[in-house]
């Protein structure tokens, strides 16, 4: 008889391990505490599919960054002021994570995770998962010298990793995407980027993951665990128990707090962002890009345009901060003069809490003294770019395997004291 495996989450890491052990065999059943979940950080966030981003969010320079950044109100990173021992904790360990070596190594297994997420990607449109996947690259728009030199500089940093990156100026940025008028600086072009559709990704998999056998329980909030020595018997849920030989811990930033009765240390801090899409933008440009300085991410989501963006840390809650939003709109006209904010009246703003490890780096692997449990979470502002990979490793770690990957610095219990 198959092995049963029981996934709590149903955002893009649940479902992309789902569909991987699946195919692995495994009698495989998600379950969230949501009705039909579409209230996940999974759904209305960029799509963005990003080798671009190989390097870790703990890097040196960050911090000072981020301290200039807190006393600007409309500025795209805030950390909510707080006595949190937890919060603190999380500020030290991102500190020492900011290491140089530390940093490199880390951008080398995202680099390699990134990479094999589009793959799979490119295969799971052969497969019939439908997302709209365009493969069209990515520009880093710039709009100040400054901007255009440090992303130039992180550009040769992504030839060396072996990601392909080219520096443009403005005439050749203009002529990579003639359907949208830009006043930049200058740009840096990633061709293996990506952008998809993230509601129609997650519609299109939940579908096949059902055509292929995998059942869905909704509306079960899971409040803690039967697990004796070790062994976990069963997940309680506000309605009844929920048995499985295997159990897949992929509940995003809630993770943290669920895994705390079993003795696991995940430390975890909501990554607060926002997105707005346009149904009938004024132009709409056919390449993904970033707003370097103003870090809001635009993407041409069929007839539709969105933008995204904001980090406001250590907020446990889907409250809007008008703020933050005010910044994301102020900051379109500069790099896209067609625009303006008063074509966002009405338009409905979406957030999402990102699950924000310290070091920036996923947790995938199984914990020390738990037998039959994987945790996948954590993966912040990549959890899209990152599914399909981590969810092959998942699999890969159910079926008894060593990993295609190396997860050493992935570890679930590398904060462990
Ligand atoms: C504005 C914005 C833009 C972004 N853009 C990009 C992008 O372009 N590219 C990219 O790669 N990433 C992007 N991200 C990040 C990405 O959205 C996340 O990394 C990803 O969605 C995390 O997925 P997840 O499956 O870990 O968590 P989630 O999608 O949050 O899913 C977790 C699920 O667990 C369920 N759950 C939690 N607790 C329980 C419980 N106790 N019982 C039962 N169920 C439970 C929840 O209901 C939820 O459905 C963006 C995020 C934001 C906010």
């Amino acid at each position: 008889m198959a092995k049963r495996v029981l996934i709590i989450g149903n955002g893009i890491i649940g479902l992309s391990s789902a569909l991987a052990a699946i195919g692995r065999g495994f009698d495989v059943t998600v379950l969230d505490r949501n009705a039909d979940s579409i209230e996940n950080c999974s759904f209305g966030n960029s799509g963005m599919i990003v080798p671009s981003h190989f390097a870790p969010l703990a890097q040196p320079g960050v911090i000072a960054q981020g301290l200039r950044w807190m006393r600007d109100p409309e500025s795209p990173f805030y950390i909510k002021p707080q006595l949190s021992w937890e919060l603190m904790q999380w500020g030290m360990r991102f500190y020492m994570a900011t290491n140089p070596d530390q940093v490199s190594a880390g951008s080398r297994l995202l680099k390699q995770m990134h990479l094999a997420s589009r793959d799979k990607y490119c295969q799971w449109q052969d497969q019939g998962i439908d997302c709209s996947l365009s493969t069209r690259g990515l520009l880093m728009l710039c709009s100040s010298e400054h901007g255009l030199s440090e992303e130039a500089a992180l550009a040769e940093k992504a030839r060396e990793l072996g990601i392909p990156a080219s520096v443009l100026d403005p005439q050749e940025t203009a002529s990579l995407d003639p359907n949208i008028t830009m006043k930049v600086h200058g740009s840096v072009y990633y061709p293996k980027d990506c952008h998809l559709n993230p509601a129609q990704l997650i519609r299109s998999l939940r579908s096949k993951i059902s055509s292929l056998g995998g059942k869905f329980v909704y509306s079960k909030h899971v409040t803690g665990w039967d697990e004796h020595r070790g062994t976990i018997h069963a997940v309680q849920t506000t309605s009844g128990q929920y048995q499985a030989d295997e159990f897949v811990l992929s509940s995003g930033v809630w993770s943290d707090g669920l895994s705390k009765p079993l003795g696991l240390k995940i430390p975890m801090q909501a990554g607060k962002g926002y997105s707005l899409t346009l149904p009938d933008p004024v132009e709409l440009p056919k390449v993904c890009s970033i707003l370097v300085e103003a870090k809001v991410a635009v993407t041409p989501i069929g007839s539709a345009l969105r933008f995204g963006g904001t980090m406001q840390l250590g907020e446990l809650n889907e409250s809007i901060d008008p703020r933050r939003l005010n910044g994301i709109l102020k900051s379109i006209p500069r790099y896209m003069p067609k625009f303006k904010a008063s074509h966002f009246e009405g338009i409905e703003p979406w957030v999402g809490l990102r699950p924000v490890s310290p070091d920036g780096l996923p947790y995938i692997g199984r914990p020390r003294g738990i037998r039959n449990l994987v945790v996948a979470t954590g993966h912040a502002m990549m959890g899209v770019s990152l599914g399909p990979i981590t969810g092959e490793l998942v699999a890969e770690i159910l079926d008894g395997q060593s990993t295609s990957i190396d997860l050493q610095l992935a570890s679930v219990d590398r904060f462990k004291d």
